[in-house]
């Protein structure tokens, strides 16, 4: 028998604050019936690009708002399809970066739930007021549907107090609700649930480290299925080197460069926007960094070295905090098409019984694989993420609960 929460089709939105990303997920296969982005929203030169049915279709126009943006992609599934009015959809489902320690579950969109999103904006400026638009105006474009919020931050609310808490003074924790969140718990979600698939092991049963290597990095220990611990903190800021933002550093450095002359919203912008890869090597595309690398580059042997090395050292932590590690897995971006560094971050952790088979990690495939040797005490996986498809699936079984 179906499951009915598992059927249906779900518009997802993914509203950036100049970009705003969308698919239409049919829950059952898992399928993106039609998906494509609107870039530039309000500046200059604004595309849309829709995919379906095999073809891609771009267009210059311009849009000058979200709402404008949502209805240029109204009009591109009436132009090429599908039929959204006979879609067979359920809900839109909304990307939600910050769900602050309010928001352990996806939640159907009610003025309330808007109101209390908008109070965690300072915890998110860059991110939420955008996401939140994106519900705005998909309310006022889909009026008869349901609209979700699914938040990056839910699937961390499992996190135990030693591991969200930070050594700080207790007004800064109750009164600004300073504490770590971590994000890419969507992404999370997904690849926990695939891994277990791919060990034939139920999800309860294992305890993995999952490496979400992208534009953003972070870290996972989940056992269980429930995460432990997270390297994203209050902020995405905290932890692995990221293309743009730095990771970890001594706290002390944020007041060290405001006294020598910066002001605190250029430190910020710094170390979100350029520090990290790009600090490190001139560039936040892993591709160029590999290439630096490939070419004898220094700068780019470093960048990549301090990246790899970051990585092994929160898998490290990460399996003391699991005691017991059944598979490492590889996600996003660089986790998914990056071998030089899968390659470097495992050399590493022979110590944990941790052993690549290089044939298959250099192997040019794609989709979920296996690359640890048959020796290997530890499973290591790559696991495509496919955010938007956990967003449909969670937003489908909760408005047919
Ligand atoms: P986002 O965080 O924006 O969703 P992605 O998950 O798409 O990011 O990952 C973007 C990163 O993946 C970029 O640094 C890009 O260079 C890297 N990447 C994409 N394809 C490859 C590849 N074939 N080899 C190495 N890195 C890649």
């Amino acid at each position: 028998m179906t499951d009915a929460s598992q059927t249906g089709r779900v518009l997802v939105v993914n509203a950036g604050s100049s970009s705003l990303k969308y698919q239409l997920v049919d829950v059952a296969s898992g399928e993106a019936l039609a998906k494509g982005s609107v870039q530039r929203i309000g500046e200059d030169g604004s595309t849309t690009t829709h995919e379906a049915g095999g073809e891609t279709h771009t267009k210059e126009v311009q849009v000058a708002s979200h709402g404008a943006a949502l209805d240029a992609v109204v009009a591109a599934f009436r132009e090429h399809g599908p039929d959204l009015d006979h879609a067979d959809l359920v809900a839109v489902g909304h990307r939600v970066v910050h769900g602050g320690d309010r928001f352990s579950e996806p939640v159907v969109v009610t003025d309330e739930v808007l109101a209390a999103v908008e109070k965690l904006e300072p915890l998110a400026p860059l991110h939420n007021p955008a996401n939140l638009e994106g519900i705005r105006v998909a309310r006022e474009r889909f009026p008869g549907l349901p609209q979700v919020a699914v938040f990056d931050t839910a699937f961390h609310h499992s996190l135990p107090a030693e591991a969200y808490t930070y050594a700080v003074p207790p007004a800064w924790r109750d009164d600004l609700a300073v504490r770590r969140y971590g994000f890419h718990g969507t992404s999370y979600a997904y690849v926990s649930r695939r891994t277990a698939g791919m060990l034939t092991r139920p999800e309860q049963d294992i305890n993995v480290v999952i490496l979400h290597l992208g534009n953003g990095c972070s870290a996972a220990a989940v056992a269980g299925g429930r995460s432990i611990d997270t390297s994203m903190g209050l902020t995405p800021l905290e932890g692995l080197v990221m293309g743009t933002r730095s990771g970890d550093i001594d706290p002390g450095l944020f007041a060290f460069m405001v006294r020598s002359g910066m002001s605190v919203d250029d430190v910020d912008s710094a170390l979100n926007r350029e520090s990290g890869l790009k600090g490190l090597t001139g560039t936040n595309d892993f591709r160029e960094v590999q290439e630096l690398v490939d070419a004898g580059d220094a700068d780019g042997q470093l960048g990549f070295e301090v990246a790899a090395y970051r990585l092994r050292k929160y898998v490290g932590a990460y399996a003391v905090a699991l005691g017991r590690l059944d598979a490492l897995v590889f996600t996003a971006g660089v986790g998914e098409h990056s071998p030089q560094l899968r390659s470097a971050v495992c050399e590493g952790l022979g110590i944990l019984g941790v052993e690549l088979d290089e044939t298959a990690n250099t192997a040019r495939v794609s989709g979920e694989r296996q690359i640890s040797s048959a020796r290997s005490r530890v499973s290591v996986l790559v696991v495509p993420t496919n955010e938007e498809l956990e967003i449909a699936r969670q937003a489908a079984a909760l408005v047919r609960r």
